[in-house]
């Protein structure tokens, strides 16, 4: 009887799981022309110092742009470019970019930027990630410092004890390492504390509710951060009472439609750019 019924409902729904699926794959042969097409590109969101209002980074962020037709967001491409690993070729093409994008900015004379790429965890298990990444520090003349890699709290958590050992490898670079979307996941400060890592960054959910159930969170991971002697940017600042609310319990770093939402290049270094004096560094 239960088999039967189980019978059903799969023929109930095959059709749908079918549409479903044959909608992912043909979006994913899609994408996998649209790296050759020049369709990905990067936009640019600032991080802003919560007291001074000043620049200090920005994260790269990618987009989808299927010239005419309605532009995918990433939430819904990345996990289908990770699911067939196309991601791997998808993130080394994002990390070049934005590296590309930080050295013309410095020539350009607004000196040397802190620059966030979202590191996806299939390229953790990419044992060419190291050199590749070391490649594109030389050719493009980036510091290692300036480089941050996002990586979410959920699929830290999920990762080998090898991935660790390459986040590490990667740390010793100089590179600095970011937990993404903190506060979702379920690590514990002991864990955290043996990752390689500089920076969380406090998911939106919680800072979208402040004021409110947001705050008492947003306090106790900023009291573990400082223990543990990290560095914390809030993502998802949209108002003035959440910029007020993380400037004065000690969050340094903000990123939000409160500032910015993510700019292509032109727009964020004409908003956020300014010419160095020396062109030292
Ligand atoms: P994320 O890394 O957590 O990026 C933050 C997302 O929040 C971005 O969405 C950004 O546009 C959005 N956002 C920023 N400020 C606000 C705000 O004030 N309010 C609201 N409602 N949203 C805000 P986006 O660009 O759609 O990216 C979504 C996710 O896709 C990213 O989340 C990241 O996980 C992934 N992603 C984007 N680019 C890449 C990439 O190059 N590689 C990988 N592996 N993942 C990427
Ligand atoms: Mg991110
Ligand atoms: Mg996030
Ligand atoms: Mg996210």
């Amino acid at each position: 009887e239960a088999k039967r019924n189980g019978r059903n409902r799969a023929a109930l729904f095959e059709p749908r799981l079918r549409e479903a699926q044959a909608a992912r794959l043909a979006l994913q042969a899609d994408l996998r022309g649209a790296m050759a097409r020049g369709e990905l590109r990067l936009n640019y969101q600032p991080q802003v110092d919560a007291v001074r209002g000043t620049l200090s980074g920005v994260e790269a962020l990618l987009r989808w742009d299927r010239g005419g037709i309605d532009p995918v967001s990433p939430a819904v491409f990345i996990p289908i470019a990770e699911e067939s690993g196309l991601i791997v070729e998808i993130g080394r093409w994002v990390i070049r970019e934005a590296c590309r994008q930080a050295q013309a900015w410095r020539e350009q004379g607004f000196g040397q930027l802190r620059m966030a790429v979202n590191l996806s965890v299939r390229q953790t298990r990419d044992e060419q990630l190291l050199a590749f990444i070391d490649d594109v520090l030389e050719e493009t003349g980036v510091a290692p410092g300036c480089l941050e890699l996002e990586i979410t709290e959920n699929l830290l958590m999920e990762e080998t004890e090898l991935a660790i050992a390459l986040l590490a490898r990667l740390r010793a670079r100089g590179l600095h390492l970011a937990i993404d979307d903190f506060g979702t996941g379920y690590s514990s400060m002991a864990y955290l504390k043996r990752l390689p890592i500089d920076t969380l960054k406090i998911d939106m959910t919680f800072v979208r509710a402040i004021p409110g159930d947001g705050e008492a969170i947003t306090t106790a991971i900023l009291a573990m951060a400082r223990q543990l002697g990290l560095a914390v940017v809030a993502e998802g600042v949209e108002t003035g009472q959440q910029h007020a609310f993380l400037a004065r319990e000690g969050c340094g770093t903000l990123q939000g439609y409160r500032f910015d939402p993510p700019l292509d290049p032109e727009t964020f270094a004409a908003r956020w750019l300014q010419p160095r004096t020396s062109r030292a560094s």
